[in-house]
């Protein structure tokens, strides 16, 4: 039987940035993933803010398809908000080239992946863990990573709690009269939820996609019909994604002798639907930690709990900050959205702090900047923010 000190379970970024961080500590690592390849099947629009890419400590590479510099967000009723920086604020990208580059560098600090490795089982003993792979093969380790992205089948046997909520996603690519290939659209109010995108791939085709409460692919279609997008489709979809997106993270994210990280515990921005960021920058904490653990022979829930102490120090806040934001824009009524966006693009400075400081992957500190740049009555904002804060 193969023994490790971490074995981490889900190469996806989370998984792979997992393995890469508890390797360099030191650890005997393994990295196993259920599929014959790294970086599908694709749930995801692809689409990476400039801290994402920095914290995927990847230099760029064939994964970048284009850079994105702007938004134009849109309301139920047509009112529009754009805005366009100077630097390149996110990049799309090819997830399944992306998640080959970050399992590619677990591999360089010296993890071993293991593909077609689906773990059905994790069985605890002695303050061990045996995991038990489809085909009955098995492998001890001292901690466990589950990266096993939304299903999160693996932690939640092991008692970590699912998130609050879980999205249903859907996206197709199509050809596509893009409007502007440098920017990218938010459709507010067309599904609870989130909102409905469209990122251009490259000048004619675009990722169009939405996550809602429910029934992902039947919002979808509806949105697909809408005048505003009908009319720019120029040709059938070559690609169809469905997926879950995980909203509100689960109270403890360490038990005796796992870790859960990425998708499978919850860390994703509810503002923007992102998880890559999130998931990247707790991986690098879970490695280390699950590293240190193992050497120390400590796989209590207190020694892992340095784990969940430390993520959320990191991203708790944002993270809380988004889920209000998330609950304000969905409380929302059509005609409440039409109301701020029309508001906003009419306020020119008000842009340009969007377009000086913003940053999908810290959305919080553009919103006291905004706050500032805010001279409309304060009855109509207390009216928005009792959304949030109820
Ligand atoms: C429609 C949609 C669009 C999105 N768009 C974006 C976006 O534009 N930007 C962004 O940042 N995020 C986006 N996300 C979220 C993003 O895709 C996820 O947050 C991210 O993939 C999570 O990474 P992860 O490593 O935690 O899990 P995953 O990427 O899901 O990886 C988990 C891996 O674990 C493997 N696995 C699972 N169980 C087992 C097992 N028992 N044994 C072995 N292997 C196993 C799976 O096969 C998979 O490879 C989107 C999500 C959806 C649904």
């Amino acid at each position: 039987m193969d023994r490790y000190d971490v074995a981490v379970i889900g190469a996806g970024p989370a998984g792979s940035m997992a393995a890469k961080y508890a390797a360099i500590a030191g650890a005997r690592t393994v990295l196993l993933e259920e599929h014959a390849a790294v970086g599908w099947p694709v749930e995801c629009a692809g689409l990476l803010g400039a801290g994402a890419l920095a914290e995927s400590e990847l230099a760029g590479g064939s994964f970048i398809l284009r850079g994105m510099f702007g938004a134009a967000i849109f309301s139920p009723g047509g009112s529009r908000l754009h805005f366009k920086a100077r630097s390149c604020k996110a990049y799309v990208v090819d997830r399944r080239l992306f998640d080959r580059a970050v399992a590619l560098d677990a591999l360089r600090e010296g993890a071993e992946l293991r593909l077609r490795s689906f773990v059905r089982k994790i069985r605890s003993e002695d303050g061990k863990c045996t995991l038990i792979l489809a085909g009955g093969e098995e492998i001890k380790a001292k901690i466990v990573i589950s990266a096993e992205g939304v299903r999160g089948r693996l932690a939640r046997q092991a008692g970590i709690l699912p998130p609050e909520i879980i999205l249903s996603g859907a996206q197709v690519e199509v050809p596509f009269a893009v409007e502007d290939p440098e920017s990218v659209e938010l459709h507010l109010g067309q599904a609870p939820g989130l909102f409905a995108w469209v990122i251009p791939t490259n000048e004619e085709t675009a990722r169009i996609g939405l996550c809602t409460r429910e029934r992902g692919c039947e919002h979808l279609r509806a949105f697909l019909k809408t005048e505003k997008i009908r009319k720019r489709v120029r040709g059938s979809a070559t690609t169809m994604n469905v997926g879950g997106l995980p909203l509100g993270s689960p109270a403890a994210t360490a038990v005796e002798g796992l870790l859960a990280v990425g998708d499978a515990a919850g860390q994703v921005k509810p503002t923007s639907g992102g998880g890559i960021y999130p998931g990247l920058v707790a991986a690098k904490i879970a490695g280390g930690v699950a590293a240190a653990a193992a050497s120390e022979g400590d796989g209590s829930a207190e020694r892992l709990g340095e784990y969940d102490r430390l993520w959320r120090a990191k991203l708790g806040r944002e993270l809380d900050i988004g889920m209000r934001v998330n609950r304000m824009l969905n409380k929302m009524s059509a005609a409440e959205l039409d109301g701020v966006i029309g508001y906003l693009a009419g306020k020119p400075r008000l842009i340009r702090a969007i377009e000086e400081h913003g940053d999908i992957d810290r959305p919080s500190r553009l919103m006291v900047k905004m706050l500032r740049h805010l001279d409309w009555d304060a009855i109509k904002l207390a009216g928005l923010l009792r959304y949030a804060l109820g």
